[in-house]
């Protein structure tokens, strides 16, 4: 049978685009050096730093989200500098694997992938780091593949009890504009982040904000860098343009996702997120199923991972419910494959969406046999009541 309806995207990230967005990306193509794309690209750079908490720079690339992991590290460090990382779950472990390949000395500070960052775990390790060859502090705001967010204010605390002069940087790539974040205020050097998730663009743009002090590095850092270099790329945007050809389609898009934010209000966007997770996580206990996030202070306003009881396939659910609800839910990543679920709530819905997409996946459950017990739905609406 076909299919009727639309498809639930709800795996987290790419997210649905909504319609208005869409329309925007479609407009004819425009000139990257004329006067339309200048005025265009003036706004979005006067406005897009709101969404991070900064009113420092934000650098705009035509890249998925690693090009800007990427940018972060070649526009501060030099070959060899040491970067202190912490294990969240399987993006921690790109990031590093991705800065090892740069040329970098990542070091990984074990986790279990059930929570977020230990901060205090990173505070002893900085300390014992007497003689500051640690250059970076890179961390993961909302690990994707668990569903849990780490404290970034408890993360510059940390860095600076142990008085350690490192920089950093901070991957909010699934969390901005779902889960409030303060550039500024939290003293974060380098922000990356990406279109597909929270900002409810399709893929194609990352970004960097980046502060003073990460300016400051980047004039004497020496990993070789050419396309992510921020210094040309600011320098040209304080005329409205870019050094090299941007993605003009996609800003137009851009423009109109910031004005659906602020036509919101960044407090409702990320009240509408909480209350989507809470109520997912209401049905998710009523089912009698786990999160894999398992410390309650850090669970994600943006995705929720579902662990699946032991012998029971989460690929094959996830595979069910495509075929019977036309929904796509993401899948378990690294160690986590086959085990869990995902259930993005990001970006544009709203709240009898998320009943919906309950719905479907207890349908699913069903439908595999999966012990469970069936009622998630009013689990969810009693909690998106109690948090209205
Ligand atoms: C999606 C995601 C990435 C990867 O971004 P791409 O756009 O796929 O390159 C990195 N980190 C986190 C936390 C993500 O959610």
């Amino acid at each position: 049978m076909p299919h009727t309806g639309r498809h639930f995207l709800q795996i987290p990230g790419p997210t649905n685009t909504p319609l208005p967005v869409l329309a925007a990306i479609a407009k004819p193509t425009i000139d990257h050096r004329g006067p339309e794309f200048q005025a265009l690209a003036r706004g979005v750079l006067a406005d897009i730093g709101g969404v991070f908490g900064t009113a420092e720079p934000v650098v705009i690339y035509p890249a998925s989200g690693t090009g800007a992991w990427e940018a972060a590290l070649v526009n501060t460090l030099s070959p060899g500098d040491r970067v202190l990382m912490f294990e969240t779950g399987w993006f921690a472990t790109l990031w590093e694997r991705l800065a090892r390949r740069l040329g970098l000395e990542p070091e990984l500070l074990e986790g279990d992938w059930r929570g977020g960052v230990q901060a205090a775990r990173l505070e002893e390790r900085l300390r014992a780091d007497k003689g500051h060859e640690i250059r970076a502090v890179a961390v993961v705001h909302n690990e994707t593949s668990t569903g849990a967010t780490s404290d970034i204010a408890a993360v510059r605390a940390a860095i600076d009890a142990a008085g350690h002069p490192a920089l950093l940087l901070v991957d909010t790539i699934s969390s901005l504009a779902s889960v409030d974040y303060r550039h500024d205020e939290w003293g974060v050097d380098v922000t990356v982040a990406g279109s597909q998730k929270g900002l409810m663009l399709p893929p194609g743009l990352s970004f960097n904000a980046v502060s003073e002090k990460a300016r400051a590095a980047s004039r004497t850092a020496r990993m070789p860098r050419a396309f992510w270099d921020w210094e040309e790329i600011i320098a040209a945007n304080a005329n409205g343009f870019f050094p090299y050809t941007p993605a003009t389609n996609m800003i137009q898009g851009l423009r109109v996702a910031l004005d659906l934010l602020a036509e919101a209000g960044m407090d409702e966007v990320f009240a509408r997120h909480k209350r989507a997770a809470a109520a997912t996580r209401a049905a998710v206990a009523h089912w009698g199923l786990e999160t894999q996030c398992a410390v309650e202070s850090e669970h994600s306003p943006a995705l929720t991972a579902v662990r699946l009881p032991d012998g029971h396939s989460a690929d094959a659910l996830r595979a069910e419910i495509l075929e019977r609800s036309n929904m796509s839910l993401g899948n378990g990543l690294g160690k986590l494959a086959d085990r869990v679920f995902r259930i993005g709530h990001l970006g544009d819905f709203n709240d009898i969406a998320v009943t919906g997409v309950i719905a479907g996946v207890e349908a699913g459950l069903a439908a595999r046999d999966i012990p469970h017990e069936p009622g998630g739905v009013e689990a969810a609406l009693r909690s998106m009541a109690g948090n209205a």
